[in-house]
């Protein structure tokens, strides 16, 4: 079952054959997916936190397997990330919102953020610069902010290419976001060398904020950083006005999470967010 997939690439470790074939012929099948197209673009809603108004979106892959459904990621990013393959994928996905946006770009809220998740191997070439010179070359001027999230799943290794790379992205004013910030161990470090913008608090801080005082004092401590180094904050995961109303009187910028709305496919998003009256 695909469940098992995450799993499998944990069993790798104690590299056992049968594992090793079974890895091998899931890797084929996420190529034959890449090669269908299968990969889909969800889009849930990034609001201002005062006024909730929309300010973009992030873009969260699917998986539309012909047989078993839809896929959620978690059950093929790590496999994804291990065999390379998530490069191709998130190239394709880039097409696909780029196509997508496109198609609305006069009805969304000005300056627009667009989020991808971007893993350690797009950040070992100067490929993840063109590519977002490509996304955002067909759009008018300021209708889209670019947003790279970062994750600590895998360590991205800080080297002069990561150095001149991000320091592109920074001068054609893409954004970078450190993802699940607070839980990993080189968020700090990701702090020094990458030109961060943002940073997103993760949902398990954000999840207690109305009740565990540890974790509000986490919370608020990532806050209190952000804005000593002059970055905002996006916090995710907020599902109720009590956390929405605790991360507004902390100032915190963007929020996100299913009190606001879930990913959902492009059509429902913009039913949904940007033009709810019409029809
Ligand atoms: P993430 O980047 O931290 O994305 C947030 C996850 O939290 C998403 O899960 C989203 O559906 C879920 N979420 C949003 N609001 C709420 C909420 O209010 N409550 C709760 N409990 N959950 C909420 P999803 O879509 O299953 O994605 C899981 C992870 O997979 C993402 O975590 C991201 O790390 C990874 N991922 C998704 N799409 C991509 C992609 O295109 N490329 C890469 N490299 N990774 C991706
Ligand atoms: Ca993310
Ligand atoms: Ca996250
Ligand atoms: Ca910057």
């Amino acid at each position: 079952s695909w469940l098992l997939l995450t799993l499998l690439g944990l069993l790798m470790a104690y590299g056992g054959h049968r594992v090793l074939s079974r890895r091998n012929s899931l890797t084929t099948e996420l190529h034959r997916a890449v090669e269908a197209g299968e990969f889909v673009p969800f889009y849930q809603p990034v609001v201002q936190g005062g006024s909730g108004e929309l300010a973009g979106a992030e873009v969260l892959v699917r998986w539309m397997h012909p047989v078993e459904g839809l896929i959620p990621p978690n059950q093929f990013i790590p496999l994804a990330e291990s065999s390379g393959l998530i490069v191709k994928m998130t190239n394709q996905l880039m097409d696909k919102v780029q196509a997508d946006l496109l198609g609305q770009v006069k009805n969304l809220p000005e300056r627009f953020h667009i989020g991808f998740n971007i893993s350690a191997a797009h950040c070992r070439s100067m490929e993840l610069l063109e590519r977002c010179r490509d996304f955002l070359k067909p759009f008018p001027p300021a209708s889209i902010v670019l947003f790279l999230e970062l994750t600590e799943r895998e360590i991205i290794q800080a080297t002069p290419l990561t150095d001149e790379l991000f320091k592109q992205l920074d001068n054609i004013g893409v954004q970078v976001a450190l993802d699940d910030f607070g839980t990993g161990n080189s968020s700090l470090e990701y702090l020094q060398r990458f030109t961060v913008n943002a940073l997103k608090i993760d949902q398990s801080f954000v999840a207690k904020a109305d009740s565990d005082a540890l974790s509000t004092h986490i919370l608020d401590i990532i806050v209190d950083l952000a804005s000593r180094l002059d970055l905002f904050v996006v916090a995710e995961g907020v599902e109720n006005a009590m956390q929405r109303a605790y991360l507004e009187k902390r100032g915190v910028e963007y929020m996100q999470g299913y009190l606001f709305g879930r990913p959902v496919p492009f059509a429902d998003f913009i039913a949904a967010h940007v033009a709810p009256t019409s029809k």
